[in-house]
């Protein structure tokens, strides 16, 4: 039992009341009591906890361990003159209180066998009721407690929220589980909070997924951001970041329902750059049956050919005039109904439901298949690269599949060339090495897309196969404003020099990105300055007619 009492004859007095059946711990001041909690909540059964000390109120002390979750586990015992504030400590939390001046010595033991062994009770209880590395409900009982809320209050509005860390597994992957471990504790002890604070509840379920059912707000942005200051104050170089779907109060829903929404809304802002907070709306439900209708024409549109593949040339700008040194394959979606979709609304869907590897073999084909048209028709051999899903590099028909496609058209390994971003580098780290060191050994080429998104550390670079660095757009886009972005994009072309490879600039809109990065030693550029993504015979007409030698 730990004892907070600053005087000294009570202390005396609950000793010898006490002494006998249990052992005793002391705290006379408020910073005392708060390091003993936390640092011994495990080895503690009570706490008896005088109101009146002299640097903080007892109050604040019993707030403050509600909000770490800690009541659950460590039941308090108020001691108190004040009458007003008895009531008061036991809707806060605490399980009891003992008046002062104190009673009889029995009546001191009564009450602290009592409460200890009620709280032992409520313990076992506990245990299969919450996950035990955060303390937050798990599944079966937080929707239990949900549907009691719902159903006992149906005209208090309660919201549905959900959150999740972007790419936790690289969290884990690249700081350790035991680092990823205190990152799901910090965030379940920040969520608990703000459950509490919202009347409400919170649950873990799977590694990090958190759901937390509370009273309606209209400013979920606060909470969000709350959140995420927590993350990055608790790791401030490791940029983690959250993702948070809402869905608000609907008074037919229930909280399963509303929770379904809210789920959906955080997976639409899933590998979202920019949105990391998504609100359930006809939005969100319109672009849900949009992804629906994609997924359903998937079949037909690789049947018909509605898929086309627009061609985006790289130059190398260190001769002058530049020179055309290869192309870039990107597809286009020509829906019938919809008109032209873009690769970023369907990618991602595609990648998530496990459809994406039937998508890019159809454009490694057809590219094959030009690169053979051009060099018959133009006499030209232009390389194309193609680019390789995350998800493509798990397929243990990789290696086949693209051997096949080269051999059909009986080109050489490295005619066709292949883009991985650094971000599926860096999620699975040793499978996409080992594959890529496959690929290479057969004389494929590599280029590390997005390069400068994916999180590498300089440690993992070294160990990385590849061939090209291609820096991702967003550093090339401010460079002619902002002096930081030129040292950044000078620092990612050291790294590539350092590695020996190539480095191909990505969004080079103007001629004044292109003086930079000729000055700064950039070999090759990609982008609008040159050419947008153009369809084929467009790309013909313009880079290749005339160079037929
Ligand atoms: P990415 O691989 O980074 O492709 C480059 C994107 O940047 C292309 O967008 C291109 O049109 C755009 N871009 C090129 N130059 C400029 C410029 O100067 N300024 C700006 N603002 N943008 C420029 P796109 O074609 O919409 O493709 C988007 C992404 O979709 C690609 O990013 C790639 O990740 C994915 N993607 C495209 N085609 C395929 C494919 O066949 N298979 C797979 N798995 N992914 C693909
Ligand atoms: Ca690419
Ligand atoms: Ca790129």
């Amino acid at each position: 039992i730990l004892i907070v009492e600053d005087e000294a004859i009570n202390r005396e007095l609950l000793t010898l009341v006490l002494q006998e059946s249990y052992t005793l711990r002391y705290a006379a001041t408020g910073e005392e009591t708060l390091k003993e909690i936390f640092e011994n909540a495990s080895s503690l059964s009570l706490v008896l906890l005088d109101l009146n000390l002299p640097d903080v109120n007892g109050k604040d002390i019993l707030l403050k361990m509600k909000q770490e979750g800690l009541l659950d586990r460590l039941p308090v015992i108020v001691l108190t003159a004040d009458k007003d504030a008895e009531v008061e400590s036991l809707t806060m939390g605490a399980m009891d209180f003992i008046p002062k001046p104190y009673p009889r010595p029995e009546v001191i033991q009564a009450r602290v066998r009592r409460t200890i062994e009620l709280s032992e009770g409520r313990v076992i209880i506990g245990q299969t009721e919450r996950d035990s590395l955060t303390g937050l409900y798990n599944r079966d009982y937080f929707f239990q407690y949900a549907n009691r809320i719902y159903r006992g209050r149906k005209k208090k509005p309660m919201d549905a929220i959900v959150l999740n860390i972007e790419q936790f597994h690289t969290v884990n992957a690249l700081n350790g589980r035991e680092f990823g471990d205190q990152v799901l504790r910090v965030l379940g002890n920040k969520i608990s909070g703000i459950a509490y604070e919202f009347g409400g509840i919170a649950g873990r379920f799977g590694a990090d997924r958190f759901d937390i059912y509370c009273r309606h707000t209209d400013d979920y942005r606060g909470i969000f951001d709350r959140l995420q200051t927590t993350l990055d104050a608790l790791a401030p170089n490791a940029s983690i970041r959250l993702r948070m779907g809402v869905m608000p109060f609907q008074p037919d829903l229930e909280p399963v329902q509303l929770f379904d929404r809210a789920r959906t809304a955080c997976s639409m802002a899933r590998g979202h750059y920019k949105n990391h907070l998504i609100i359930f709306d006809k939005k969100v439900l319109e672009r849900e049956l949009l992804e629906q209708r994609l997924l359903n024409d998937l079949r037909r549109a690789l049947d018909s050919y509605e898929f086309e593949v627009y061609y985006q040339p790289k130059f190398n700008i260190q001769v002058e005039p530049p020179k055309l040194v290869g192309a870039e394959a990107l597809i286009r979606w020509q829906h019938p109904e919809l008109g032209m979709i873009a690769p970023d609304d369907f990618i991602p869907l595609f990648e998530r439901n496990g459809k994406i590897g039937e998508v890019d073999k159809y454009v490694w084909a057809k590219a094959a298949r030009k690169i053979v048209r051009w060099r018959t028709e133009y006499g030209v051999t232009i390389p194309i690269s193609v680019n390789l899903s995350r998800v493509d590099v798990f397929d243990s028909m990789l290696e086949e599949t693209l051997d096949g496609i080269l051999l059909q058209h009986g080109l050489d390994h490295d005619a066709l060339k292949l883009e991985i971003t650094e971000s599926a580098y860096t999620e699975n780290a040793d499978q996409v090495i080992q594959v890529v060191e496959h690929l290479r050994q057969k004389e494929y080429k590599v280029e590390m897309d997005d390069f400068g998104t994916g999180y590498s550390s300089l440690h993992m670079l070294s160990a990385m196969p590849v061939d090209v660095l291609k820096v991702d757009r967003s550093f090339v886009r401010n460079i002619e404003r902002d002096d930081k972005d030129v040292q950044l994009v000078a620092l990612i072309l050291g790294i590539a020099k350092n590695m020996n490879i190539p480095a191909i600039a990505e969004g080079v809109e103007t001629e004044g990105q292109l003086k930079i990065l000729r000055e700064l030693g950039c070999d090759l550029v990609q982008g609008y300055y040159f050419s947008p993504p153009l369809h084929p015979t467009e790309f013909e007409a313009k880079f290749l007619r005339g160079t037929v030698n």
